[in-house]
Protein backbone atom coordinates (compact mmCIF):
# COMPACT_ATOMS: atom_id res chain seq x y z
CA UNK A 1 0.00 0.00 0.00
CA UNK A 2 1.52 3.53 -1.15
CA UNK A 3 2.27 5.80 1.95
CA UNK A 4 1.12 8.90 0.17
CA UNK A 5 -1.02 10.81 1.96
CA UNK A 6 -4.70 10.20 0.02
CA UNK A 7 -7.60 12.76 0.28
CA UNK A 8 -10.82 12.71 1.41
CA UNK A 9 -11.90 12.95 -2.25
CA UNK A 10 -13.00 8.93 -2.61
CA UNK A 11 -15.05 7.31 -4.74
CA UNK A 12 -16.89 4.81 -3.11
CA UNK A 13 -15.22 1.90 -4.50
CA UNK A 14 -11.62 2.97 -3.32
CA UNK A 15 -13.14 3.92 0.56
CA UNK A 16 -14.67 0.37 0.59
CA UNK A 17 -11.03 -0.94 -0.30
CA UNK A 18 -8.90 1.48 1.75
CA UNK A 19 -11.32 0.48 4.74
CA UNK A 20 -10.72 -3.05 4.07
CA UNK A 21 -6.94 -2.74 4.79
CA UNK A 22 -7.94 -0.63 8.25
CA UNK A 23 -8.38 -4.03 10.20
CA UNK A 24 -5.01 -3.22 12.05
CA UNK A 25 -3.73 -4.55 15.74
CA UNK A 26 -5.70 -3.43 19.02
CA UNK A 27 -3.35 -2.58 21.22
CA UNK A 28 -5.48 -2.07 24.72
CA UNK A 29 -7.14 1.30 23.79
CA UNK A 30 -4.24 3.58 23.53
CA UNK A 31 -1.69 5.14 21.84
CA UNK A 32 0.95 8.17 21.88
CA UNK A 33 -0.64 11.32 21.06
CA UNK A 34 0.88 13.25 17.98
CA UNK A 35 -2.78 15.56 17.47
CA UNK A 36 -3.52 16.77 13.72
CA UNK A 37 -1.82 14.94 10.66
CA UNK A 38 0.56 17.86 9.21
CA UNK A 39 0.43 18.57 5.83
CA UNK A 40 3.06 16.69 4.18
CA UNK A 41 4.00 14.98 7.36
CA UNK A 42 5.91 11.37 7.15
CA UNK A 43 4.56 8.51 7.50
CA UNK A 44 6.10 5.30 8.11
CA UNK A 45 5.67 2.21 6.60
CA UNK A 46 3.85 -0.56 8.28
CA UNK A 47 6.50 -2.76 10.08
CA UNK A 48 8.97 -0.29 9.99
CA UNK A 49 10.87 0.13 13.55
CA UNK A 50 10.72 3.61 14.56
CA UNK A 51 13.29 4.72 17.60
CA UNK A 52 11.90 2.30 20.19
CA UNK A 53 9.51 -0.14 18.31
CA UNK A 54 7.42 -1.47 15.49
CA UNK A 55 4.86 0.56 14.11
CA UNK A 56 1.63 -1.18 13.57
CA UNK A 57 -1.55 -0.10 12.33
CA UNK A 58 -4.62 0.88 15.15
CA UNK A 59 -8.13 2.41 15.92
CA UNK A 60 -8.92 5.12 18.37
CA UNK A 61 -11.17 3.20 20.71
CA UNK A 62 -13.10 6.33 22.09
CA UNK A 63 -16.20 7.04 19.37
CA UNK A 64 -17.95 5.97 16.63
CA UNK A 65 -16.06 7.75 13.68
CA UNK A 66 -12.91 5.53 14.20
CA UNK A 67 -10.21 6.88 13.38
CA UNK A 68 -7.01 5.20 12.93
CA UNK A 69 -3.18 6.01 13.48
CA UNK A 70 0.10 4.45 13.85
CA UNK A 71 0.98 2.94 17.01
CA UNK A 72 4.42 2.43 18.03
CA UNK A 73 4.84 -1.16 19.62
CA UNK A 74 7.77 -2.04 21.94
CA UNK A 75 7.41 -5.79 22.94
CA UNK A 76 3.93 -5.64 24.96
CA UNK A 77 4.08 -2.23 25.15
CA UNK A 78 2.46 1.01 23.29
CA UNK A 79 5.59 3.67 23.08
CA UNK A 80 4.47 5.80 20.19
CA UNK A 81 2.17 6.85 17.53
CA UNK A 82 2.68 8.49 14.23
CA UNK A 83 -0.54 9.91 11.96
CA UNK A 84 -2.05 7.02 9.20
CA UNK A 85 -2.45 9.32 6.52
CA UNK A 86 -4.10 7.19 3.78
CA UNK A 87 -6.40 5.92 6.78
CA UNK A 88 -9.83 6.70 4.85
CA UNK A 89 -11.71 7.97 7.94
CA UNK A 90 -9.47 10.83 9.26
CA UNK A 91 -6.96 11.29 6.82
CA UNK A 92 -4.10 11.28 9.73
CA UNK A 93 -6.23 13.29 11.49
CA UNK A 94 -7.04 12.69 15.03
CA UNK A 95 -9.41 14.79 17.44
CA UNK A 96 -8.61 16.34 21.11
CA UNK A 97 -10.01 12.73 22.61
CA UNK A 98 -7.55 10.61 20.01
CA UNK A 99 -4.47 12.70 20.36
CA UNK A 100 -4.98 12.07 24.16
CA UNK A 101 -4.64 8.67 24.35
CA UNK A 102 -1.30 8.32 25.12
CA UNK A 103 -2.30 10.48 28.05
CA UNK A 104 -4.87 8.33 29.41
CA UNK A 105 -2.93 5.18 28.73
CA UNK A 106 -0.18 6.35 30.50
CA UNK A 107 -1.66 8.38 33.35
CA UNK A 108 -0.61 7.84 37.17
CA UNK A 109 -4.60 7.76 38.31
CA UNK A 110 -5.30 4.97 35.69
CA UNK A 111 -5.84 1.51 37.50
CA UNK A 112 -3.40 -1.11 36.35
CA UNK A 113 -3.45 -3.59 39.21
CA UNK A 114 -6.74 -4.92 40.87
CA UNK A 115 -7.25 -3.03 44.58
CA UNK A 116 -8.59 -3.85 47.62
CA UNK A 117 -9.94 -1.69 50.36
CA UNK A 118 -8.73 -2.86 53.58
CA UNK A 119 -9.33 -0.68 57.01
CA UNK A 120 -9.81 2.37 55.21
CA UNK A 121 -6.58 2.05 52.46
CA UNK A 122 -6.49 0.61 49.19
CA UNK A 123 -4.32 -2.17 48.90
CA UNK A 124 -2.61 -4.19 45.95
CA UNK A 125 -3.36 -7.63 45.22
CA UNK A 126 -2.82 -10.79 42.65
CA UNK A 127 -4.88 -10.77 39.77
CA UNK A 128 -5.32 -14.64 40.97
CA UNK A 129 -6.49 -13.08 44.47
CA UNK A 130 -9.02 -11.04 42.55
CA UNK A 131 -10.38 -13.40 40.27
CA UNK A 132 -10.68 -15.99 43.13
CA UNK A 133 -12.52 -13.39 45.46
CA UNK A 134 -15.11 -12.53 43.07
CA UNK A 135 -16.10 -15.79 42.06
CA UNK A 136 -16.82 -16.64 45.10
CA UNK A 137 -18.87 -13.38 46.21
CA UNK A 138 -20.14 -14.34 42.77
CA UNK A 139 -21.38 -17.73 44.22
CA UNK A 140 -22.75 -16.39 47.73
CA UNK A 141 -24.59 -13.88 46.35
CA UNK A 142 -26.67 -16.21 44.13
CA UNK A 143 -27.01 -18.72 46.52
CA UNK A 144 -28.00 -16.55 48.84
CA UNK A 145 -30.12 -14.19 46.83
CA UNK A 146 -30.71 -15.66 43.82
CA UNK A 147 -29.08 -14.74 40.68
CA UNK A 148 -31.18 -11.85 40.10
CA UNK A 149 -29.99 -9.93 42.62
CA UNK A 150 -27.24 -9.02 40.37
CA UNK A 151 -26.54 -6.42 37.66
CA UNK A 152 -24.46 -6.69 35.05
CA UNK A 153 -23.47 -3.68 33.68
CA UNK A 154 -21.41 -4.27 29.90
CA UNK A 155 -19.69 -1.51 27.92
CA UNK A 156 -20.27 -0.16 24.63
CA UNK A 157 -16.31 -0.52 24.37
CA UNK A 158 -16.33 -4.36 24.84
CA UNK A 159 -15.23 -5.74 21.76
CA UNK A 160 -17.68 -8.10 19.71
CA UNK A 161 -16.74 -11.34 21.07
CA UNK A 162 -16.44 -9.35 24.68
CA UNK A 163 -20.26 -8.29 24.73
CA UNK A 164 -21.12 -11.87 23.36
CA UNK A 165 -19.33 -13.32 26.32
CA UNK A 166 -20.40 -11.18 28.59
CA UNK A 167 -24.08 -11.54 27.87
CA UNK A 168 -23.71 -15.21 28.09
CA UNK A 169 -21.89 -15.03 30.88
CA UNK A 170 -25.41 -13.16 32.94
CA UNK A 171 -27.81 -15.97 31.67
CA UNK A 172 -25.18 -18.61 32.42
CA UNK A 173 -25.41 -16.80 35.80
CA UNK A 174 -29.35 -17.24 35.50
CA UNK A 175 -30.33 -13.70 34.87
CA UNK A 176 -30.84 -11.32 32.23
CA UNK A 177 -30.07 -8.28 34.24
CA UNK A 178 -27.62 -7.04 31.56
CA UNK A 179 -27.21 -3.76 29.98
CA UNK A 180 -24.93 -1.36 28.77
CA UNK A 181 -24.48 2.76 27.88
CA UNK A 182 -26.74 2.20 24.87
CA UNK A 183 -30.16 2.05 27.14
CA UNK A 184 -30.11 5.89 27.48
CA UNK A 185 -27.90 6.21 23.79
CA UNK A 186 -29.44 5.14 20.93
CA UNK A 187 -31.96 2.48 22.41
CA UNK A 188 -34.45 4.46 20.93
CA UNK A 189 -32.49 4.70 17.40
CA UNK A 190 -32.74 0.79 17.69
CA UNK A 191 -36.50 0.85 18.29
CA UNK A 192 -37.62 3.69 16.16
CA UNK A 193 -36.08 2.21 13.03
CA UNK A 194 -36.43 -1.39 13.68
CA UNK A 195 -40.10 -0.75 14.12
CA UNK A 196 -39.70 0.83 10.30
CA UNK A 197 -37.74 -1.17 9.17
CA UNK A 198 -36.34 -3.71 10.45
CA UNK A 199 -33.09 -2.94 11.76
CA UNK A 200 -31.96 -0.35 13.96
CA UNK A 201 -28.50 1.32 12.79
CA UNK A 202 -27.49 4.01 10.40
CA UNK A 203 -28.13 3.58 6.63
CA UNK A 204 -25.23 4.84 5.42
CA UNK A 205 -21.10 4.98 5.23
CA UNK A 206 -19.30 8.20 6.32
CA UNK A 207 -18.11 8.41 2.54
CA UNK A 208 -21.27 8.57 1.48
CA UNK A 209 -21.64 11.93 3.11
CA UNK A 210 -20.04 13.30 -0.34
CA UNK A 211 -23.54 12.28 -1.81
CA UNK A 212 -25.98 14.22 -0.16
CA UNK A 213 -27.84 16.86 -1.82
CA UNK A 214 -29.51 18.11 1.47
CA UNK A 215 -28.09 17.11 4.68
CA UNK A 216 -30.55 18.01 7.50
CA UNK A 217 -28.78 18.09 10.94
CA UNK A 218 -31.42 17.60 13.90
CA UNK A 219 -30.14 16.65 17.20
CA UNK A 220 -26.95 16.67 16.83
CA UNK A 221 -23.97 18.61 16.76
CA UNK A 222 -21.15 16.64 14.64
CA UNK A 223 -18.18 19.65 15.00
CA UNK A 224 -18.30 18.85 18.35
CA UNK A 225 -19.27 15.72 19.11
CA UNK A 226 -18.02 13.82 16.10
CA UNK A 227 -15.05 16.50 14.34
CA UNK A 228 -12.95 14.57 12.27
CA UNK A 229 -16.52 13.05 10.65
CA UNK A 230 -17.17 16.69 9.79
CA UNK A 231 -14.13 16.53 7.34
CA UNK A 232 -17.16 13.99 5.32
CA UNK A 233 -19.82 16.66 6.02
CA UNK A 234 -17.53 19.87 4.78
CA UNK A 235 -16.62 17.36 2.21
CA UNK A 236 -20.43 17.21 0.99
CA UNK A 237 -20.73 20.99 0.93
CA UNK A 238 -18.27 21.67 -0.86
CA UNK A 239 -19.35 19.36 -3.43
CA UNK A 240 -22.49 21.30 -4.21
CA UNK A 241 -24.42 19.85 -1.07
CA UNK A 242 -26.92 21.78 1.12
CA UNK A 243 -26.61 21.45 5.18
CA UNK A 244 -29.67 22.74 7.25
CA UNK A 245 -29.11 22.66 11.00
CA UNK A 246 -32.70 22.63 13.15
CA UNK A 247 -31.94 23.17 17.15
CA UNK A 248 -32.81 24.48 20.14
CA UNK A 249 -29.12 25.68 20.31
CA UNK A 250 -26.94 27.57 17.71
CA UNK A 251 -24.09 24.98 17.63
CA UNK A 252 -20.39 25.31 16.02
CA UNK A 253 -22.39 22.72 13.79
CA UNK A 254 -24.74 25.62 13.29
CA UNK A 255 -21.99 27.92 12.19
CA UNK A 256 -20.83 25.54 9.42
CA UNK A 257 -24.61 25.30 8.15
CA UNK A 258 -26.27 26.95 4.78
CA UNK A 259 -29.27 27.58 6.85
CA UNK A 260 -30.28 27.28 10.87
CA UNK A 261 -33.54 27.32 12.31
CA UNK A 262 -34.53 27.15 16.23
CA UNK A 263 -36.62 24.71 17.62
CA UNK A 264 -38.63 23.95 20.41
CA UNK A 265 -37.15 21.31 22.49
CA UNK A 266 -38.98 17.79 22.13
CA UNK A 267 -41.02 18.52 19.05
CA UNK A 268 -39.47 16.82 16.56
CA UNK A 269 -42.09 14.75 15.11
CA UNK A 270 -44.41 17.61 14.73
CA UNK A 271 -42.00 19.50 12.55
CA UNK A 272 -41.06 15.97 10.60
CA UNK A 273 -44.81 15.38 10.02
CA UNK A 274 -45.65 18.82 9.21
CA UNK A 275 -42.88 18.68 6.32
CA UNK A 276 -44.03 15.60 5.49
CA UNK A 277 -47.43 17.07 5.76
CA UNK A 278 -46.42 19.38 3.17
CA UNK A 279 -44.98 17.40 0.84
CA UNK A 280 -48.33 15.62 0.18
CA UNK A 281 -50.48 19.09 -0.08
CA UNK A 282 -47.73 20.17 -2.69
CA UNK A 283 -48.45 16.58 -4.55
CA UNK A 284 -45.05 15.87 -4.29
CA UNK A 285 -44.72 12.39 -3.02
CA UNK A 286 -43.92 9.27 -4.29
CA UNK A 287 -47.11 7.26 -4.94
CA UNK A 288 -45.90 4.25 -6.95
CA UNK A 289 -42.41 3.58 -4.65
CA UNK A 290 -44.61 4.06 -1.31
CA UNK A 291 -47.42 1.98 -2.61
CA UNK A 292 -44.84 -0.51 -3.77
CA UNK A 293 -42.60 -0.59 -1.06
CA UNK A 294 -44.06 0.57 2.07
CA UNK A 295 -46.86 -0.82 3.85
CA UNK A 296 -48.97 0.97 6.33
CA UNK A 297 -48.19 4.32 4.63
CA UNK A 298 -51.97 4.77 4.67
CA UNK A 299 -52.11 4.79 8.24
CA UNK A 300 -49.12 7.43 8.37
CA UNK A 301 -51.37 9.85 6.06
CA UNK A 302 -53.99 9.58 8.64
CA UNK A 303 -51.71 11.01 11.32
CA UNK A 304 -50.88 13.33 8.69
CA UNK A 305 -53.89 15.14 8.86
CA UNK A 306 -53.60 16.47 12.15
CA UNK A 307 -50.39 18.48 11.30
CA UNK A 308 -51.29 21.38 9.52
CA UNK A 309 -48.33 24.50 8.83
CA UNK A 310 -50.39 26.43 11.89
CA UNK A 311 -50.80 23.51 14.31
CA UNK A 312 -46.88 22.36 13.39
CA UNK A 313 -45.91 26.34 14.37
CA UNK A 314 -47.90 26.64 17.16
CA UNK A 315 -46.06 23.39 18.69
CA UNK A 316 -42.52 23.91 17.45
CA UNK A 317 -41.99 27.27 17.46
CA UNK A 318 -40.91 27.36 13.93
CA UNK A 319 -42.54 29.98 11.52
CA UNK A 320 -45.18 28.92 9.48
CA UNK A 321 -43.46 30.36 6.09
CA UNK A 322 -40.23 28.37 7.85
CA UNK A 323 -42.14 25.33 7.59
CA UNK A 324 -43.02 25.66 4.27
CA UNK A 325 -39.81 26.65 3.73
CA UNK A 326 -38.33 23.73 4.95
CA UNK A 327 -40.67 21.47 2.56
CA UNK A 328 -39.65 23.37 -0.32
CA UNK A 329 -36.33 22.63 0.52
CA UNK A 330 -37.11 18.97 0.76
CA UNK A 331 -39.10 18.75 -2.43
CA UNK A 332 -35.90 20.44 -4.39
CA UNK A 333 -33.47 18.27 -3.28
CA UNK A 334 -35.31 14.87 -2.65
CA UNK A 335 -34.53 11.86 -2.86
CA UNK A 336 -30.41 13.12 -2.08
CA UNK A 337 -31.31 13.87 1.19
CA UNK A 338 -29.62 12.35 4.33
CA UNK A 339 -31.27 13.21 7.83
CA UNK A 340 -28.54 12.94 10.78
CA UNK A 341 -28.95 12.92 14.53
CA UNK A 342 -27.98 11.91 17.66
CA UNK A 343 -28.43 12.15 21.15
CA UNK A 344 -30.74 15.87 20.38
CA UNK A 345 -32.95 13.63 18.83
CA UNK A 346 -32.81 10.21 21.16
CA UNK A 347 -32.77 11.03 25.05
CA UNK A 348 -36.56 12.50 25.30
CA UNK A 349 -39.53 10.42 26.59
CA UNK A 350 -40.98 10.10 23.26
CA UNK A 351 -37.50 9.48 21.56
CA UNK A 352 -38.54 6.41 19.42
CA UNK A 353 -41.49 8.56 18.05
CA UNK A 354 -38.81 11.14 16.94
CA UNK A 355 -36.82 8.24 15.03
CA UNK A 356 -39.74 6.91 13.06
CA UNK A 357 -40.62 10.37 12.26
CA UNK A 358 -37.04 11.04 10.53
CA UNK A 359 -37.50 7.54 8.81
CA UNK A 360 -40.75 8.39 7.93
CA UNK A 361 -39.59 11.29 6.22
CA UNK A 362 -36.57 9.24 4.91
CA UNK A 363 -39.67 6.96 2.91
CA UNK A 364 -41.69 10.15 2.52
CA UNK A 365 -38.45 11.52 0.01
CA UNK A 366 -37.51 8.32 -1.55
CA UNK A 367 -34.28 8.48 -0.11
CA UNK A 368 -33.78 5.33 1.44
CA UNK A 369 -32.03 2.41 0.07
CA UNK A 370 -29.75 4.45 -2.12
CA UNK A 371 -26.58 6.31 -1.69
CA UNK A 372 -26.97 10.05 -1.16
CA UNK A 373 -30.05 10.00 0.96
CA UNK A 374 -30.34 7.98 4.33
CA UNK A 375 -29.92 7.87 8.01
CA UNK A 376 -26.90 9.39 9.12
CA UNK A 377 -27.12 7.88 12.45
CA UNK A 378 -23.95 9.29 15.01
CA UNK A 379 -23.13 6.53 17.15
CA UNK A 380 -21.42 7.37 20.70
CA UNK A 381 -18.69 4.78 21.89
CA UNK A 382 -16.59 2.70 19.76
CA UNK A 383 -18.22 -0.42 19.60
CA UNK A 384 -21.87 0.78 20.79
CA UNK A 385 -23.58 -0.63 17.77
CA UNK A 386 -21.75 -3.85 17.74
CA UNK A 387 -22.73 -4.47 21.91
CA UNK A 388 -26.15 -3.61 20.91
CA UNK A 389 -26.12 -6.00 17.97
CA UNK A 390 -24.50 -8.89 20.27
CA UNK A 391 -24.50 -8.35 23.54
CA UNK A 392 -25.60 -6.90 26.98
CA UNK A 393 -29.31 -6.30 26.60
CA UNK A 394 -31.54 -6.90 29.00
CA UNK A 395 -34.45 -6.79 27.06
CA UNK A 396 -33.06 -9.05 23.90
CA UNK A 397 -30.57 -11.93 23.34
CA UNK A 398 -27.58 -11.57 20.62
CA UNK A 399 -28.75 -10.99 17.42
CA UNK A 400 -32.12 -9.37 18.28
CA UNK A 401 -33.78 -12.56 19.65
CA UNK A 402 -36.49 -11.79 22.22
CA UNK A 403 -35.64 -13.02 25.61
CA UNK A 404 -39.78 -13.85 25.74
S1 LIG B 1 -13.32 11.50 16.23
FE1 LIG B 1 -13.64 9.69 17.57
S2 LIG B 1 -12.40 8.03 16.67
FE2 LIG B 1 -11.66 10.01 15.81
S3 LIG B 1 -9.96 10.64 17.16
FE3 LIG B 1 -11.82 11.62 17.94
S4 LIG B 1 -12.61 10.19 19.50
FE4 LIG B 1 -11.13 9.04 18.25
Amino acid sequence: MSSEPVSLDLDRRSFMKASALAGGLALGGGATGHALAQEGGEEPPDGALGNEGEMVKTVCNYCSVGCGFKGERKGDAFVGQEPWFENPHNNGSLCSKGASIYGTEHSEKRLKHPMRLEGGEWQKISWSDALAEITDEFERIRREHGPDSVMWMGSAHFANEEAYAFRKLAALYGTTNVDHQARICHSTTVSGLANTWGYGAMTNTLNDYRNYDLLFIIGQNPAEAHPISMQHILEGQKRGGKIINVDPRYTKTSAHADEFHRMRPGTDVALMMGIMRYLRDQGELDRGMLADRVQGWPDVEVELDKYDLDTVADITWISRESIKHLGDQFIEHKPNIQIEWAMGGTQHNNGTQNIRSYALTGLATSGIGRAGGGMQVMRGHANVQGATDLGPNSHILPGYYSVE
